[in-house]
């Protein structure tokens, strides 16, 4: 028989990853080893017997045969929860091209020492059956914040300081005054215990309707039949999907299992939270990206401890060390944000199923625009598909309104606001409803050019246009370069210099024009520097202190404001702009979004859609909120176009600080491709050519891109680039970096 020789890491703490040691594999355990075995291994001079762990697997001895020490045995507990984070760490390292080191890193937390850190809570101090009192009291003296907090403590006693002061906007008077009324104490606690606290539970409440129930029940089924799935949840937007998330991770806790939820960071709200804690109190926790590094790791080790059921996070905590793994839940399914943008470029839906598979464990995707991707699979039976049609509370999806802006330039309306939204809005108005404005950010980008020569003023390092911020001052994106606006071109010495575009400061502009009564709340970039404002803003306009909020991507996801009546998206086509096959998904979605937040509440809502392109698939389908038809067009497209899900694509970056090194090592790079996988007619190669952002920071950057029907077939052209990588044949200089199905075109 073959020998067979392993890759083995001795110890995980990061710093030494890197340091593998090779071992032959004795016969009677070559059946038995795998990639994240543990083993026992004799270490060293003293050859002292130590644990380690499998990372790989091969037939060729790194030295002489005879100098390769063996390994002992199995480890006597097998495969543990780290054993099987490896495994997947190698996968990924497969998958999508990385290091080890780098794919280590990631399903790993990093250990960093602890540091005690004191956070406050609020708590009610007074007695609860005072609180009506109280609150009449707070009402008859117009004291709004008082009532504010008195409300909220209702619920739950106890609050965290940040949510007090950024969330609901209380001062700090407030609550010295509040407390010397002996209505509230103020505590102090260590943080590297529970970052989630105890609410009550607002459970019976709800009572699932017959779509949600035989979901359930559906689910509940196969767990007790042992049976397996990747479930993909496809319900309109406020349909009940978390009430199913509840129950689903109720089911596998009463097997003595434990479960992963992930949202969009974006969406990870104080209101996520609270419902998650009403069902399961202190046994679920929070992982994110505001705790510290060391709270990270603590919340990690206590998963592991099993001192917690449920990690709720983005993409990382999918890699929460549980034991017991029964349940993996991807709300958002389609969200960007769950692919990484460093090496492992991996995406969290496909390392799910994977995990989910390494654990056995059940998978459930939820969105009320799937991807392209799971829908696919879900109708090619690979997922199980589960529907809802109704909203949960039954109130009527929004009205939805297309605006073409061509007509509207014809009839003489220069404004961004058309005739029919600005006869809405004031509706609004006189009713005090509430109003938000959409821009697209990525469309409004406000560039200074030149319009005697029509030069734009770009960064000197990044090549791509510098922003216009309000101090006169021109930003890079990028890389924070900075300059204060000339008052002549740079190339041509005209004065007729300036910004263009509208952004989000625009469109306030000319709302108070139009509107000079309306109270308006902006949310940008611009205005959510600090910590916290986003809550800020978000928590005046919920408490009712604006009449429009107008802003960007970020107003879209998750909130839920009942006043809101009317949505306007004062241009729609800008994501369609992009040279990018995603964008008119993205447009469906971000389209199905804004029109969900219309409408909440008890009062009907209506959108008004603004758009060049009024027949524009995305924008008809997501106006009559019509997945279906959407789905159909776009699959048509890709397929026609050879775009993922009906290809997959890879694409290679190529960096370096020397733009004609790149070159010269792209081009051989992509005639050796060519050589050597010729053969193959289902191949697509497209480059090397330069992509949109040239250069970063002084670096330059080339792209090859690679489509092929068989993801696999990526996967093996990948092992040949590292390969002629690792064999010295491209330069020092230049840095190779592999994407697979890109969200982000380069
Ligand atoms: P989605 O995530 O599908 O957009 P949510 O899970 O946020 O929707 O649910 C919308 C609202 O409906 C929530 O306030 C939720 O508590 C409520 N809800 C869910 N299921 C029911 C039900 N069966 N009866 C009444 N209300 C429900
Ligand atoms: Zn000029
Ligand atoms: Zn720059």
């Amino acid at each position: 028989m073959l020998k067979k020789y392993a890759d083995i890491i001795i110890d995980i703490s990061h710093e030494d990853v890197d340091r593998t040691f090779q071992y032959s594999i004795p016969d009677r355990l070559l059946d038995l080893i795998t990639i994240g075995s543990m083993v026992q291994i004799p270490f060293g001079r003293g050859n002292h017997i130590r644990t380690g762990y499998v990372i790989g697997i091969s037939d060729i001895p790194c030295f002489a045969p005879d100098k390769i020490k063996e390994i002992l045995d199995m480890a006597e507990d097998g495969i543990t929860v780290s054993g099987r984070l490896i495994a997947l760490a190698a996968w990924m390292k497969e998958h999508y091209g990385s290091t080890m080191i780098n794919a280590l890193k990631t399903v790993m937390p990093v250990k960093k020492t602890v540091k005690a850190v004191a956070r406050k809570d609020v708590i009610l101090k007074a007695d609860k059956i005072r609180i009506p009192e109280l609150a009449e009291a707070y009402k008859k003296k117009n004291a709004k914040a008082k009532l504010r907090l008195i409300s909220e403590l209702a619920d739950t006693e106890k609050l965290p300081m940040d949510i007090v002061t950024a969330k609901l906007n209380i001062s700090s008077q407030t609550l010295k005054a509040m407390e010397s009324e002996g209505v509230i104490s103020i505590e102090t606690r260590s943080v590297y215990r529970a970052v989630t606290r105890k609410y009550g539970g607002n459970e019976d409440e709800i009572v699932l309707n017959q779509e949600q129930q035989c979901i359930v029940d559906d689910f509940q089924k196969d767990i007790t039949e042992g049976i397996r799935h990747t479930y993909l949840l496809h319900g309109i937007t406020g349909s009940g999907k978390t009430e199913i998330y509840v129950r689903a991770i109720k089911t596998v806790i009463e097997q003595g299992k434990q479960a992963i939820v992930l949202i969009p960071e974006i969406a990870l709200t104080y209101q996520t939270v609270k419902y998650f804690t009403g069902y399961f109190g202190d046994r679920v926790t929070i992982l994110n990206s505001k705790l510290s590094s060391g709270e990270k790791y603590d919340q990690m080790l206590r998963a592991k401890n099993g001192e917690v059921d449920v990690v709720i996070g983005p993409r990382s905590a999918l890699f929460t060390p549980f034991s017991r793994l029964g349940l993996i839940i991807i709300d958002e399914e389609h969200e960007s944000s769950y692919k990484s943008d460093y090496p492992p470029k991996y995406h969290a839906r496909e390392v799910a199923v994977k995990r989910a598979e390494l654990e056995g464990a059940s998978l459930i995707l939820g969105s009320a625009t799937p991807s392209v991707e799971s829908y696919r699979k879900a109708l090619s039976g690979e997922y199980k598909l589960w529907q809802l049609h109704k909203r949960a509370r039954n109130n009527p999806l929004a009205e939805c309104s297309i605006v073409d802006m061509r007509q509207e330039l014809r009839l003489g309306n220069r404004s961004v606001i058309s005739y029919e939204l600005a006869q809405d809005i004031s509706e609004r108005l006189d009713r005090h409803e509430q109003i938000m404005l959409f821009i697209n950010k990525r469309g409004f980008n406000s560039f200074v050019s030149c319009r005697s020569c029509g030069e734009v003023l770009r960064c000197p390092h990044c090549d791509v246009s510098l922003t216009k911020h309000n101090n006169k001052m021109l930003i890079c994106h990028y890389c924070g370069y900075t300059i204060s606006e000339p008052d002549a071109c740079p190339s041509c010495s005209s004065k007729l210099i300036g910004g263009y575009g509208t952004g989000t400061q625009k469109v306030e502009e000319e709302i108070n024009k139009l509107f000079p009564g309306a109270r308006t709340l902006r949310m940008d970039k611009d205005t959510t520097t600090k910590k916290h404002s986003h809550e800020t803003i978000l928590a005046a306009f919920g408490n009712g202190d604006a009449d429009i909020l107008i802003g960007t991507q970020m107003i879209v996801k998750g909130h839920d404001f009942p006043k809101v009546t009317l949505v306007g998206i004062v241009l729609a086509d800008l994501t369609l702009f992009a040279n990018d096959y995603r964008a008119g998904e993205r447009t469906f979605d971000l389209l199905t979004q804004a029109a969900g937040r219309a409408g909440r509440g008890e009062l009907p809502g209506k959108v008004v859609i603004q758009t060049y392109q009024p027949d524009n698939y995305a924008i008809v389908s997501a106006a009559k909120q019509d997945y279906k038809s959407f789905y159909a067009c776009e699959q048509s497209y890709r397929s026609l176009m050879k775009y993922p899900p009906e290809y997959h694509m890879m694409v290679l970056l190529l960096v370096s600080q020397s733009e004609e090194l790149l070159d010269e090592t792209a081009d051989r790079l992509m005639q050796e491709i060519q050589c050597r996988f010729s053969a193959d007619h289902a191949l697509r190669l497209v480059g090397p050519s330069v992509p949109e952002i040239s250069k970063i920071k002084d670096i330059f950057r080339r792209v090859l891109y690679i489509k092929h029907s068989r993801y696999h077939k990526l996967v093996e052209i990948k092992d040949y680039i590292e390969l002629y990588d690792v064999s010295g044949k491209t330069d020092d200089m230049v840095h190779i970096q592999f994407d697979f199905n890109p969200i982000n075109m380069y």
